[in-house]
C-alpha cells in the first residue's frame, strides 16, 4: 500500500478548528478534559459507509453537555457535518467515530470553571471491535469483579464519561485470573456494566438486563427494541451475579461490535452452546438493522 493512503486510511481528527490525519492529532495538555477527565463524549459507529442510529448518538451528546453544563461551540448540525468530513477525509467505510466535549482550560490564573472555553473535538478511525472474531464465536471470558462502579450518587452513568479507573482495576483483576474481559457490579453486588458495554442474560425467553446505575446504550436500547418485537419477555432490573452466572445464554452489548456473546463467567461456561439460539437471533437482526434507511445515515455523498 502507498504510504499515504495507509496514512489516510489511519484516520482522521477534528482539533481546534482544522482536519489533521489521526496520528497528528493532539489537544492542548492544560485541557481539563484531560487533567480532570472533565468531559463528555460520544461513539457512533459507521458501517458499509453508513452511520448507524447517528440521530440517537447526537442526542445523547447534547444531553450528556447539558448534564455537565458545557457548551459546544458548534451546533447539532455542525458537529454532524463534521462527523461526516472526518469520515469522508478517512476514507473508511467501517469506523469508529468519537465526538468530544471538554471543559479546556479556566482564564490565565483562575481555576473557576466559568471561565471556561469549553472544546470541542471528533475523530474517526477504523471499526473497532471490543472482542476479537475468535472471541465472538467462543464467546468472551468474563470476570465477575469485586469493584464497585462509581456511583451514580458521585457521577451520573447516563452522562458518557471517561470516569473509568473503576473499569481499569476492573479490567486487570479480570487479567490476572485468565479472564478478558470484566463486569463490574453496584453498591448492593448487582452486574452492571463493563468497559464499554452493558451486559444481558438470557433465561428461558426472559431477557434481563439493568435498569439503571449504568449509561443507557444506544446498543442496548436496539436490543431492547428487537427483543420486545421477536417476542422475548424483558426484565430491566437488577441483575445479581448468581443469576448472571445461572443464565442459559449472556451477551454483552456496545457500538463497538454490537451484539457479542459471553462464553464463560468466572471460568464456568454460560449456557450449552455459544452463540446461544436468542443471541444469534439478536445479532442476525442487529446487523440486518445496518441495512435500513430508518438506522443507517450515509457518510459519503
Ligand atoms: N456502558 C459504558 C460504560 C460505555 O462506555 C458504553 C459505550 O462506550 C456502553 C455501556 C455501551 O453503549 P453504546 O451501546 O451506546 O455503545
Amino acid at each position: 500500500m502507498p504510504q499515504n493512503q495507509a496514512k489516510t486510511h489511519a484516520g482522521t481528527a477534528f482539533i481546534e478548528g482544522r482536519y489533521l490525519p489521526i496520528a497528528e492529532a493532539a489537544i492542548p495538555i492544560e485541557d481539563w478534559g484531560f487533567l480532570h477527565s472533565d468531559a463528555t463524549y460520544d461513539v457512533v459507529h459507521l458501517w458499509n459507509g453508513h452511520f448507524f442510529r447517528l440521530e440517537e448518538h447526537l442526542t445523547r451528546f447534547q444531553e450528556s453537555m447539558k448534564g455537565l453544563r458545557l457548551n459546544c461551540p458548534y451546533s447539532r448540525e455542525q458537529i454532524g457535518d463534521i462527523l461526516k468530513e472526518c469520515v469522508q477525509r478517512s476514507g473508511l467505510k467501517d469506523a469508529y467515530v468519537e465526538m468530544i466535549c471538554t471543559r479546556g482550560q479556566p482564564a490565565p490564573g483562575s481555576r473557576d470553571l466559568r471561565t471556561c472555553r469549553n472544546r470541542f473535538y471528533a475523530f474517526a478511525v477504523p471499526f473497532i471491535w471490543l472482542a476479537n472474531e475468535e472471541q465472538r464465536s467462543r464467546g468472551l471470558h468474563l470476570s465477575i469483579s469485586e469493584t464497585e462502579r462509581i456511583s451514580p450518587k458521585a457521577v451520573n452513568p447516563v452522562i458518557k464519561n471517561y470516569h473509568w479507573l473503576d473499569f481499569v482495576r476492573g479490567l486487570f483483576d479480570a487479567y490476572d485470573r485468565g479472564a478478558e474481559t470484566a463486569v463490574l457490579v453496584d453498591g448492593s453486588g448487582n452486574v452492571i456494566e463493563g468497559p464499554g458495554f452493558n451486559i444481558f442474560a438470557v433465561h428461558g425467553n426472559r431477557l434481563t438486563t439493568p435498569a439503571s446505575g449504568m449509561l443507557e446504550g444506544i446498543t442496548r436500547r436496539t436490543v431492547l427494541e428487537l427483543a420486545a418485537e421477536s417476542g422475548l419477555e424483558i426484565s430491566e432490573t437488577a441483575l445479581p451475579t448468581d443469576r448472571l452466572r445461572q443464565a442459559d445464554e449472556a451477551f454483552i452489548s456496545s457500538t463497538a461490535g454490537g451484539i457479542m456473546p459471553i462464553g464463560t463467567v468466572d471460568t464456568r461456561p454460560v449456557g450449552q452452546q455459544v452463540p446461544g439460539r436468542i443471541t444469534q437471533n439478536l445479532m442476525n437482526a442487529y446487523w440486518a438493522l445496518h441495512d435500513d434507511p430508518n438506522f443507517a445515515t450515509p457518510a459519503y455523498d
